[in-house]
């Protein structure tokens, strides 16, 4: 009998089993594919960021190196290579993860995991073979799966997934982005970026749209210059492979038909939580009406043994918001008190200029009724980004209008994936505006922003605007 068996070996599941062995809990894991590491590590944030790395060196190096006074000639890209690069670096990050499962003395059962009972899973093997394992605890971490729409077929040749979309044999002439989001704008920039033509066609009237709108204006901006042509506002209604190419129909805001012809469509409109195959009702695990897994405020389940985390329950599909679930149940199963603070959790966009926000919204405060004051300071002001010729984008804080807490902190600019930490840190310990204003940030770097669009927040004292 196990303490804790987890189902599911994504960024979930495989931290929420190391916490748990390193609380001293008998933990296994049971993962249906051969390689841990789910989503994240196989085929979403891992791979992504490989390919949108090696895009990038080659679009500088065809388009900004002579600036910097470095000529290259016969400059061509090697997808193959760089499809191997990728492929790479995703084996060393699940080799990793295996060998952390050793280190921590985690079993790891590879197959499909169903309920038999709520303490009961039984794993299939490929092979058909099967075996049943008990545990005290069960954690669910089954992640989630690319979604689409009734009428489109995920034919996965010419209407592909982001997982395709991480393995093309060639780049596309004209790929056709259905959604405007994180993952579509993230591959249309390493394709976009490497030469193709890429349309995107939005519902919404503007990009990232769970994002600060401020955002998705600025990244509409950048991702022109790229060459991106957007139909926003536009309802897909048909989606047709014709073989060698594909056309998709929207109908814009007029009511009028426009027919779009490519040779690939990638269909990023979101993902569905992962249930299938798992049986949950023969455990008392109820599914709430969008298919996820119901939780209360600690994860768990309504079979009370059981909890759930990551991208398969309730809140944002990111990596990281899963590890913190994963840590918090493996917690609270050793008798401790974890706490998450869902609002603070940051959310980041790996274009060029990356994005990345945590709190508040500009739009959430005005429907909140909180009053709120604004500091922006441009990248264009900043002597690091014009050393480095990436001005795009402007880092925005919104702070409260009597206190001065840091509400909301919204980037768009250069390496602002990382620079956003800053912000979540001030956050945690409820920062003023006037707080970060007062720290000194090393000069010269991207982080002066920051401090800049605080001096702006508070009283309009940026100093170099
Ligand atoms: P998953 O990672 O989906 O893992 C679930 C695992 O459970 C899978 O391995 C699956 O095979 C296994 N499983 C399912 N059912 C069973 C079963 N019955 N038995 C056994 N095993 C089972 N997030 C970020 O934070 N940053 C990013 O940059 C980022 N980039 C992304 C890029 C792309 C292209 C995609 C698709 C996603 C990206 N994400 C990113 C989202 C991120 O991948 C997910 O939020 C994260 O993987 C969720 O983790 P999870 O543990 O909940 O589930």
């Amino acid at each position: 009998m196990y303490d804790v068996i987890v189902i599911g070996s994504g960024p979930g599941g495989y931290v929420a089993a190391i916490r748990c062995a390193q609380l001293g809990m008998k933990t296994a894991i049971i993962e249906k594919y051969p390689t841990l590491g789910g989503t994240c590590l196989n085929v979403g944030c891992i791979p992504s960021k490989a390919l949108l790395d090696s895009s990038e060196h080659y679009h500088n190096a065809a388009h900004t190196f002579k600036t910097h006074g470095i000529n290259l000639s016969n400059l061509k890209v090697d997808l193959k290579q760089m499809i191997a690069r990728k492929e790479d670096v995703v084996k060393q990050n699940v080799d990793g993860i295996s060998y952390l499962m050793k280190k921590n003395k985690i079993d790891v059962l590879q197959g499909m995991g169903s309920f038999v009972d709520n303490t009961t899973v039984k794993v299939t093997k490929d092979d058909g073979s099967s075996e049943n394992i008990q545990g005290k605890n069960i954690i669910i971490a089954t992640g989630s799966k690319p979604a689409t729409l009734p009428f489109i077929k995920l034919d996965k040749d010419r209407v592909i997934t982001s997982t395709e979309a991480l393995k093309m044999k060639e780049i596309p002439k004209h790929l056709i982005i259905i959604g405007g989001g994180v993952i579509g704008m993230e591959l249309g920039s390493v394709y976009g970026r490497m030469g193709a033509k890429v349309s995107v066609v939005e519902f919404m009237d503007g990009l990232i749209p769970s994002m600060d709108r401020t955002m998705g204006k600025e990244l509409q901006k950048s991702l022109k210059k790229l060459g991106f042509e957007f139909y926003l506002k536009h309802k897909v209604t048909a989606v047709e492979n014709k073989g060698k190419s594909v056309s998709v129909t929207a109908e814009n805001s007029k009511g009028e038909n426009v027919v779009l012809e490519g040779d690939y469509v990638l269909v990023s409109i979101g993902r569905r939580p992962y249930t299938d195959g798992l049986n949950a009702e023969a455990a008392g695990v109820k599914l709430t009406d969008r298919g996820q897994v119901e939780v209360n405020d600690h994860l768990q389940t309504t079979a009370p043994n059981i909890y759930a985390i990551g991208d398969v329950v309730r809140g944002a599909m990111l990596a990281h918001k899963a590890e913190e679930e994963g840590t918090l149940v493996a917690e609270i199963l050793a008798g401790q008190k974890p706490h998450i603070n869902y609002n603070l959790i940051p959310g980041v966009v790996y274009t060029w200029p990356e994005v990345a926000a945590v709190g508040y919204t500009e739009e959430q405060l005005k429907e909140k009724g909180v009053k709120y004051k604004t500091g922006k300071f441009p990248f264009m002001a900043s002597g690091r980004a014009r050393a480095s010729m990436d001005t795009d984008g402007l880092v925005k804080v919104l702070a409260d209008a009597e206190t001065d807490e840091i509400l909301g902190v919204h980037m768009i600019g250069p390496r602002t994936a990382d620079m956003i930490a800053e912000a979540v840190v001030a956050m945690e310990y409820r920062a003023s505006a006037e707080d970060i204003a007062r720290m000194s940030h090393a000069h010269p770097t991207y982080t002066e922003a920051f401090k800049e669009a605080c001096l702006a927040a508070t009283d309009n004292r940026a100093l170099h605007i």
